[in-house]
Formats: C-alpha cells, sequence, structure tokens
C-alpha cells in the first residue's frame, strides 16, 4: 500500500509505523521565539481544526522543551516579521495512542518549509519579507533544496505574483486552502518551520515609527546574490551594450500615485543625461521584462512605492532616484534608501521631494484604503488639509499617511534637475565601480613589550610583534595597528593589542616614572 503526494512515493505502512511509534521529533534553533525556526520529523497537521499536531510517544523530541512558555507569546514567528501577533506559530499536543481513533494520515513526502506570506500582494513585501528570506533559509538547511516543498499557512489566495515564489523550487508550493484537498489529517515526513530575518533591512512602524532595523546584518552581496539567482530562473542575461548605449528607466505607476507630467520628465532626463530614456509599470510589462531592462539601467526614476524593490536588480554604480508626493519627508520612510545604502550595494541613492502644494492632486474621497479622508470628522479633515507635514506615526492606517501617499504629483523640473545636479557627483554610469569586498586582518602574532632600566631617572619600552597571518596574502596598501599601553599597578607595564581596529600608532611613548 502506498501514498501518493506529487511524484515521490513513500512506503504508507512504514510511514504510518514511524508515527505511531516514535510520534513527532522536533529540534530547533534559536533562544526566543524571534530567532527560532524548528526542524520537525512527522509534524501533523488537522484540516478540520486548522491546527498543527505533535504527537508524543517514547521517542518524542521537543527541543527546546518550554513547558508553559511555549505559549508566552509563541513557539515561533512564522513569517519574517519580528514578533506580529498574527503570525505566531504553536501547535496542540496529542499522545500518539490518539492516532488510531484519528482519520487515517496522509504523508507529503517532501522536505517542506512552512511558513506565513506578510504580505503577497505588495512585491516589496513579497521581496523583503517572503522571497529572501525563503531563498537564505533554504541555503541555511541542505535538505531544503531544489526538490523542498514551500507551505503557505497565512491563509490567503496566490497572490498578484506567486510566479516569483515558484522560482524558489522546482515544487508547486502549496497554500493553506489546498491542505484540505489532501484529507483531514496531513503528516509531513520532514518540515521546517519559521524564517531567517537575517536578511531583512526594515521595520513597518508595528511599535515605533517604521524604518531601518536596528542591527542590519546583511549586505549587498546577499542581496546581489539573491538577485542574480532570480534572474537566472527567469532566464534573464545581461548583455554586454555598446559603450554609450546608457539609458535611463522611470518606473510608473499606472493607477495612483501618478507622476502627471511624465512625458516631460522623461524629456528633462533625456535632455540632462543625454541617455534615451524609458518608461515601464507592473501593468505594461512582464515582471521579467522590467527585470530585463532595469539591469542593464544608469538611473532608475520612481514614485515612493513597491515597485522601487526592483531596483535591487539595477548594476552596480547605478542611481536611484525616489520621487515624495507634497507633505511626506522622505526621511522617515526608507525601505529603498536602506536598501540602495547597503555595504556593497553600490548603489547612488537620491530623493525628491514636492514642495509645492499646487502641483499635487488630491483624493479625500476615495476610499480609507486609497487615502480618502471623508470619512474622517470636518476638523480632523481640516487638520490634515492644513498639515504640511505628515507627522511620524505608527503603522498600518494612519489617514493622514495614507491620503498624502495617494497624490499624483506634477514634478517641478527645475528643482528636480537641481536635485539630481547636487546628488549625483559624477555621471551615473560609474558601472565599473570595484565591489566592495572587505577584508579583515586576523590577530596579531607574538606580541612582546620588553621594559629595561637606563639610567637612574630614564628607562625604555620596546613593543614588537608579526603581523597577523593573512596579511601575507593581501595586497593591501597600508596596514594600522592600534597599541595600548596600561600602567599595571607601580611596577611594571604591559600591552594589549586589539587586531581589527585601524588607528593609526601614533601614541608616542613617554618614558616609565617608576619601574
Ligand atoms: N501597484 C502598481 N501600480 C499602481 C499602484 C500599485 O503596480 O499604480 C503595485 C505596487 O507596486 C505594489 C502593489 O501594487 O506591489 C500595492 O501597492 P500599494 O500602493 O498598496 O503599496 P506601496 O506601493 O505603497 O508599497
Amino acid at each position: 500500500q502506498s501514498q501518493e503526494l506529487s511524484h515521490v512515493r513513500i512506503d504508507y505502512h512504514a510511514a504510518l509505523l514511524a508515527l505511531q511509534e516514535q510520534g513527532t521529533r522536533m529540534v530547533c534553533t534559536g533562544k526566543m521565539h524571534t530567532d527560532r525556526i524548528c526542524r520537525f520529523d512527522y509534524l501533523c497537521y488537522c484540516t478540520e481544526a486548522e491546527e498543527f499536531i505533535f504527537f508524543h510517544s517514547n521517542a518524542s523530541v521537543m527541543l527546546p522543551n518550554l513547558g508553559p512558555r511555549r505559549f508566552q507569546p509563541a513557539l515561533l514567528d512564522l513569517s519574517s516579521v519580528e514578533d506580529h501577533n498574527t503570525q505566531y506559530f504553536n501547535f496542540l499536543e496529542l499522545p500518539a495512542a490518539a492516532l488510531k481513533y484519528m482519520p487515517k494520515p496522509v504523508f507529503v513526502p517532501d522536505v517542506t518549509l512552512i511558513l506565513n506570506r506578510f504580505n503577497a500582494d505588495n512585491l516589496m513585501h513579497i521581496f523583503h519579507d517572503d522571497l529572501l528570506p525563503i531563498f537564505y533559509t533554504m541555503q541555511q538547511y541542505t535538505d531544503l533544496d531544489d526538490e523542498a516543498r514551500l507551505v503557505f499557512m497565512e491563509g490567503w489566495g496566490e497572490g498578484s505574483h506567486f510566479d516569483l515564489y515558484r522560482l524558489l523550487s522546482s515544487k508547486q508550493p502549496l497554500l493553506k486552502e489546498h491542505l484540505r484537498n489532501f484529507g483531514k489529517l496531513m503528516c509531513f515526513t520532514k518540515s521546517y518551520i519559521g524564517l531567517t530575518k537575517m536578511t531583512t533591512w526594515y521595520q513597518y512602524g508595528f511599535v515605533q515609527p517604521q524604518g531601518p532595523k536596528a542591527n542590519i546584518l546583511v549586505s549587498g552581496n546577499e542581496i546581489r546574490q539573491f538577485a542574480s539567482f532570480i534572474m537566472d530562473r527567469l532566464n534573464i542575461t545581461t548583455e554586454e551594450r555598446p559603450e554609450g548605449d546608457d539609458y535611463i528607466v522611470v518606473f510608473s505607476r499606472a493607477s495612483n500615485r501618478l507622476i502627471l507630467n511624465e512625458a516631460e520628465l522623461i524629456l528633462a532626463l533625456a535632455q540632462e543625461y543625454k541617455m534615451r530614456t524609458v518608461t515601464v509599470s507592473l501593468e505594461e510589462q512582464t515582471f521579467a521584462s522590467i527585470v530585463q531592462l532595469i539591469s542593464g539601467a544608469s538611473m532608475l526614476v520612481s514614485m515612493h512605492g513597491a515597485q522601487l524593490i526592483m531596483s535591487m536588480f539595477l548594476p552596480r554604480g547605478a542611481a536611484v532616484i525616489e520621487l515624495f508626493p507634497y507633505a511626506v519627508n522622505p526621511e522617515q520612510y526608507t525601505p529603498y534608501k536602506t536598501l540602495a545604502s547597503l555595504p556593497g550595494m553600490d548603489l547612488q541613492y537620491i530623493s525628491w521631494r514636492n514642495t509645492i502644494e499646487e502641483n499635487s492632486v488630491a483624493y479625500p474621497d476615495r476610499p480609507w484604503d486609497q487615502g480618502g479622508i471623508a470619512h474622517l470628522e470636518k476638523e480632523e479633515q481640516e487638520r490634515i488639509l492644513a498639515n504640511k507635514e505628515v507627522p511620524r506615526h505608527l503603522c498600518c492606517r494612519n489617514p493622514e499617511w495614507l491620503f498624502r501617499i495617494y497624490q499624483d504629483t506634477i514634478v517641478d523640473i527645475p528643482s528636480f534637475l537641481e536635485v539630481l545636479r547636487e546628488g549625483i557627483k559624477v555621471k551615473p554610469n560609474l558601472k565599473k565601480s570595484k565591489p566592495a569586498s572587505v577584508v579583515h586582518p586576523g590577530r596579531v602574532r607574538q606580541p612582546k613589550c620588553q621594559t629595561s632600566v637606563q639610567a637612574a631617572h630614564e628607562a625604555k619600552l620596546s613593543v614588537s610583534w608579526q603581523i597577523p597571518w593573512n596579511l601575507k596574502y593581501l595586497k593591501v596598501r597600508e596596514v594600522k595597528y592600534e597599541v595600548w599601553i596600561q600602567e599595571q599597578g607601580r611596577t611594571h607595564t604591559c600591552l594589549t593589542f586589539s587586531p581589527s581596529k585601524t588607528i593609526p600608532f601614533q601614541r608616542t611613548l613617554s618614558p616609565l616614572p617608576h619601574i
């Protein structure tokens, strides 16, 4: 007897026996629910109750064994967004003996990665919260390979860019709604739950106003490697273009937050930089064709918005110009600035904001989620209309923020060009800028400190060390050592070396008062 799910066949009888006898086994990494990823053998899911189930037997393992702390507040975060209370994961427990009274389980033979997508209709969220963390979680565990199965438990439909999730593995991802089709009780032979948070650089403002994460652990290198994986999977190759064939891409939005004088803007850019300038939008072009274009562009100009996440596909040295509607302070909304500024991304970032109220078209009568404010008290509406800048606010439904960010804009060309001229120091097609690979020196070896008495009131201190081991293989122009001299008690002096700091050796050694 065998059960088939996709193409892999497993021995049903053996699997059932293993589940009954061994129960579920869980081993996790991470000290806190916010940095935990768990690996399970035979974790089950009851589609009726919509609960994961841990079957206890004598051979079960549950590490960490948190007892009731498993619910404070959860075992782990199912999405890459930190500590969001709609994204918590936990399981119910049952004795394996209960299996006798339950529906026959269906086994999922693939190694699965189970997670929540955070917002599958927004391109920024798709990349930042889902694709990058999934990609690097898969890199962390070797059995999460191209044959792995992704399972999305947040409960939505495919969303607007499901094809992008399909690029990550050769198997069709499963949605929560699909699970019912497999039966009442599903058991994942091998599964991982949770996502790495090391690749995210932005927090959306749930507890403090949005901004870059406090401790960013990703560099441009990892973003670019991921971007080239995506390009590979999309069959995109960057062709060598002849010298002088540089171009600018204007990324426009077709339904809201429009640039109302796009033609004028394009003309101004083309004249200023003597480059051809092309427009793209997600409504008009395929995702892949936009990536193809962006990957060869010298400059990307766009209104603030999720489409700007595609700046990760720009070549090194290119410039990102982000436009902000009236009353929106660019310094407070920086997901794309932070991305462009990651070490090793090698992008130039410039923002422009509309400061001329008459050049702005607002939509007070639209629904609240498109920036409408007609539903608010008259006084509140007037306050918002009179305000020249959206005050700092938390996510996600601040009406003043939504009102302002969904305005259309006539870009004032003189001020726009001025910002560009000031911001872009060199010609933007600085494509051959060298990759920033920083190599750190190792520890200095055999540090020595010798003191000797020369005369009654004179002492000598000599300090020596050998260079760090890796230095002899590196082409470095200059190496700086920092030497700390500390007096110990009143009798002698010793040295501390701090190897990776690069402060010049500039302390003068003064004669020792007492030896
Ligand atoms: N979007 C688009 N064209 C538009 C408006 C939105 O392609 O005219 C896309 C946008 O890139 C994002 C999604 O629709 O992927 C949701 O847009 P929203 O305005 O909600 O988010 P934001 O762009 O402000 O992050």
